[in-house]
């Protein structure tokens, strides 16, 4: 075989043919060792395979670099794609505890600002606003239920005395201790208002004019039995009170003004007194 035509044979692997090249001059060296042409035809064949080799070498390790640096930043880019995916899940994070913390905080200060805008902050009874709106609801519902409904009017004797006698802050706990002995009297229904300094008003629903009297007889007890503390001794206060019933057809504010009109009359009659009327 030809010199020559070693090149034109065909090639199955990336190195089959200068692999064929080299067998075939091997071949042709042993047995033709006189043959000068020959031996010219075939250096120049393995210079040509070996030329043909080292360009394909160079293209593929070129590829093969190409192809790790391609590797290297798509594996840099993922690298720093996930540390900024942890970063924003963390913040996310963070955001969301600050947003649960927020909305607790919310929940938290609307609780706060229901009680302040119905309760008076001294005693934690009901403000004289929130007094009114459940006098009101409790007339609709006693138009309805018609079970008798009934309100105590009370107010501290001799109030002035005791923030005289033994200063203002004896005088506000004074209040408190007094507002306490009230409740003490009441059932859950009840609902006990401060309608002004030392004033007071106790909503008695499904409750007749008898039985409103004795609730407030009771408290009047109460009030009367509770020892106060000053700074070097002990003091009582009483409370009068008046009593009315709903009439049919009346507003809440008249029933206020009707049970003020018997707190009154307790008052003129001495004080530390009932005084119920129809
Ligand atoms: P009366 O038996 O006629 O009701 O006499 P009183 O002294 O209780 O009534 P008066 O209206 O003369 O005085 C009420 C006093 O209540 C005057 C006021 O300074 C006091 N007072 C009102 N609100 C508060 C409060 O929140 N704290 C304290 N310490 N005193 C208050
Ligand atoms: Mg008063
Ligand atoms: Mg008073």
């Amino acid at each position: 075989m030809s010199t020559s035509s070693l090149l034109k044979s065909e090639v199955f692997g990336l190195f089959d043919h200068e692999d064929e090249v080299l067998r075939r001059a091997a071949c042709f060296l042993d047995e033709h060792p006189e043959d000068l042409p020959g031996l010219q035809a075939t250096a120049r064949d393995l210079f040509q395979a070996f030329q043909q080799s080292a360009r394909e070498q160079k293209r593929l390790m070129r590829a093969g670099d190409r192809q790790q640096e391609q590797l290297r930043m798509i594996g840099q880019e993922l690298r720093e794609k996930s540390i900024l995916l942890e970063e924003q899940t963390r913040h996310l994070r963070i955001l969301n505890t600050e947003l649960a913390h927020e909305v607790e905080t919310r929940k938290t200060l609307e609780v706060e600002l229901r009680i302040l805008a119905t309760t008076d902050p001294l005693t934690g009874a009901y403000n004289r606003r929130r007094l009114l709106e459940l006098g009101e609801y409790e007339c609709l519902r006693e138009a309805r239920n018609r079970r008798g409904m009934s309100l105590l009017a009370l107010d501290i004797d001799h109030f002035k005395r005791v923030n005289d006698s033994h200063g203002h802050g004896v005088g506000d706990e004074t209040l408190v201790r007094f507002v306490q002995a009230c409740s003490s009297c009441l059932r859950a229904m009840d609902t006990l208002g401060r309608s002004g300094g030392e004033e007071f008003a106790v909503l008695l629903p499904e409750t007749v004019l008898a039985d409103a009297s004795e609730v407030a007889e009771r408290m009047r007890g109460a009030v009367e039995r509770c020892v106060m503390n000053a700074a070097l001794d002990t003091f009582r206060v009483t409370v009068s009170i008046g009593v009315a019933q709903l009439r049919e057809g009346e507003s809440f504010e008249a029933l206020m003004a009707r049970a003020d009109l018997l707190l009154y009359g307790a008052k003129d009659a001495g004080r530390n007194r009932v005084h119920a009327g129809q």
